[in-house]
């Protein structure tokens, strides 16, 4: 079944349907979800959503337009949500640049404390980074025992190839299904089978031919097909594949 690596169903737009949407995951194909949080409080929503239905799994940490949060409390109080069972990853962190909505400096403090956190725990990080490649990559060749994957995939084959080498998984989204997505295409066919996997972002970044509508995890099944064409191999294929990589990576049996 399909395995959508990253959504936030607690965000505000799924409020008045949150329980149907959840209800109808595994109707539309969608065996496995992860709730990626944005900050503490929604960390702690995010693990109890998970606790709450099967289906979901939870990715707790502070994303880095929320890094100025960052207090004396925050890396105790991950510290214990990290250790629950259902929570199998700290995210997503990382580097935001578009927005600078916290201090460069203090994005990428905060990015090495919760890096440090993960290996700690030994748990995998969801990593965001957006118009910050070479600051992010200049941080993650600094610890080369993390385990990650890259969120929301845009950048160069290049890079696709060296977070490869480093053991990093790739996630694709809907911009890969956008007219103007050659070079993620690019890099979508660059990323060895074994080391793809497929997401939403839900309630953001709608695929073709939903864009302009509210994204949901259904909508994964768009991505998957829009890899399977660049790729060249069969729909069910990619599913299977990117399904068996999610478990591997997120350690699910
Ligand atoms: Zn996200």
């Amino acid at each position: 079944m399909l395995f959508d690596t990253h959504v936030h169903l607690l965000d505000e737009r799924f409020d008045d349907d949150r329980e149907a949407v959840l209800a109808q995951l595994t109707g539309h194909g969608v065996g496995n979800v992860v709730e990626a949080s944005s900050d503490l409080e929604n960390s702690i929503h995010a693990a109890a959503l998970a606790r709450e239905h099967h289906t979901v799994h939870a990715a707790v940490g502070l994303h880095p337009h929320s890094a100025s949060e960052w207090d004396g409390r925050t890396e105790d109080e991950l510290r214990t949500l990290l250790q629950e069972p259902k929570v199998v990853a700290a995210g997503e962190i990382g580097l935001d640049y578009h927005y600078d909505f916290s201090p460069r400096e203090k994005q990428k403090e905060v990015f090495e404390k919760q890096i440090r956190l993960a290996l700690d725990v030994d748990v995998p990080i969801v990593v965001h980074s957006r118009e910050a490649t070479a600051d992010t990559m200049e941080i993650l060749r600094k610890y080369p025992g993390v385990r990650g994957e890259m969120h929301c995939f845009s950048g160069s084959v290049e890079t696709a190839k060296e977070l490869v080498k480093m053991g990093f998984y790739i996630a694709f989204g809907g911009a890969l299904t956008f007219k103007n997505a050659r070079k993620t295409v690019e890099a979508a066919q660059a990323v060895p089978l074994d080391r793809l996997l497929v997401e939403t972002d839900c309630p953001y970044m709608t695929p073709v031919p939903f864009r302009g509508k509210r994204n949901e995890p259904a909508y994964v099944r768009y991505v998957a097909e829009k890899l399977a064409e660049v790729r060249g191999i069969p729909t069910e294929e990619i599913i299977r594949i990117t399904e068996e990589n999610a478990k591997r990576f997120f350690g699910l049996a």
